[in-house]
């Protein structure tokens, strides 16, 4: 950002400016090859050791035990709400789906196309305002998976927890909270996220996935995007998104220079509670979600007067606080706080908010 800017986007969203420097400093030459990244070969070694390095890294920035397998994949989190139940479901299956928010519906919705689709549970009912227990889910044996998405990002709401669902496998749509935090693994079949979060790249995904699930695929599922097909073949059936795979490398780096998801999920929680507290502090500002479902990466809230929500953001941006309209389906304002974003831009952001309440409240 420049100097004085504040970008709070829900994805893509703020880069720490030492990763942008590396990148940027890879498009002049990389590796010596006297070429830049963007123009390096996908068959080289340089290229194959970078993207064996990066599976490395994820697997160690969340403790991956052995028997899962880390995959880069294209066409962004959406395309895995038809390429889970297409690797995963059999035609004559049962999925379940737990629907917390605008992604978990969209993810169902998509799901409806492929199969037959259970809702296991849903907080639609009271304006997705929290996440229901497990103990409340309707959870059967004939559940082929379950599917969930612990980080609400237009809705703000994020499951305290890992959930535990036994023997079913459990399938999370990770994308805004995706090495936010460090998770319990082997409670899900499979993780997937879009980068564009907490990682940098847009329509790339990585997905964590139990060995024994792959291997599932209906004939028709497409070979670039089999699961399988692509753990067989070590991501190289077509050409990776090469920048995007080094982007996720230099922010994997970074993220292990902050101390890794030990030390960054205090630091977000900590940052969420800044805005939380001005929020609850009197009437002028809400947050939709009940305390304890608040999500730390995605601020929702809004003015209780809305006449006062358009004035907020004009003078915010006029104030360099970027990109603080809430989700088109949601309304109202959100602030994005990834793994990137800086203690000036919460400061800030803090700041004007009292502020604002104290000129219109
Ligand atoms: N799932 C979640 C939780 C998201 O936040 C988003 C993007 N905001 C998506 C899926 C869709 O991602 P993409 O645009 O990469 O398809």
């Amino acid at each position: 950002c420049r100097e004085g800017v504040y970008n709070f986007a829900a994805g893509p969203a703020v880069l720490p400016p030492e990763v942008l420097e590396r990148a940027r400093a890879s498009l002049s030459e990389w590796q010596g090859l006297g070429y830049s990244l963007l123009e390096a070969p996908f068959t080289g070694d340089e290229f194959k050791t970078l993207m064996d390095a990066t599976r490395l890294q994820v697997k160690s920035a969340l403790a991956v035990p052995d028997n899962y397998q880390v995959i880069f994949l294209q066409g962004g989190a959406s395309a895995q709400f038809s390429l889970v139940p297409l690797n995963l479901l059999p035609p004559t299956a049962t999925a379940g789906y737990v629907e917390t928010g605008h992604w978990s519906a969209r993810a169902l919705a998509e799901g409806h196309r492929y199969g037959r689709s259970h809702l296991v549970a849903s907080t639609r009912g009271s304006g997705f305002d929290h996440v229901p227990a497990v103990s409340e889910w309707a959870l059967n044996n004939d559940l082929h998976y379950c599917h969930i998405t612990p980080n609400e990002t237009a809705n703000g709401v994020q499951f305290p927890e890992d959930p535990d669902c036994g023997d079913i496998p459990l399938i999370a749509d990770m994308t805004s909270e995706f090495l936010s935090r460090p998770v319990h693994i082997e409670r899900y079949g499979m993780i997937y996220a879009g980068t564009q979060k907490n990682l940098g790249p847009t329509g790339l995904v990585i997905a964590i996935i139990r060995k024994d699930l792959l291997g599932q695929a209906r004939p028709e599922t497409p070979t670039v995007f089999n699961y399988q097909a692509q753990t067989e073949r070590q991501n190289r059936i077509n050409t990776p998104l090469t920048f995007g795979i080094y982007l996720v490398h230099l922010m994997l780096d970074w993220l292990e220079e902050q101390g890794g998801v030990n030390a960054i999920h205090p630091h977000n929680i900590a940052q969420s509670q800044v805005l939380y507290r001005i929020i609850d502090e009197d009437d002028f500002f809400y947050c939709p979600v009940i305390p304890e479902y608040r999500s730390i990466m995605n601020v929702c809230f809004g003015t209780r007067d809305e006449n006062h929500q358009q004035r907020f953001l004009a003078e915010a941006e006029a104030m360099g606080l970027m990109n603080l309209a809430g989700h088109s389906h949601a309304g109202g304002l959100r602030a994005s706080l990834y793994n990137a974003q800086s203690d000036a831009a919460v400061a800030a952001l803090a700041s004007f908010m009292a502020d604002f309440r104290r000129r219109y409240g």
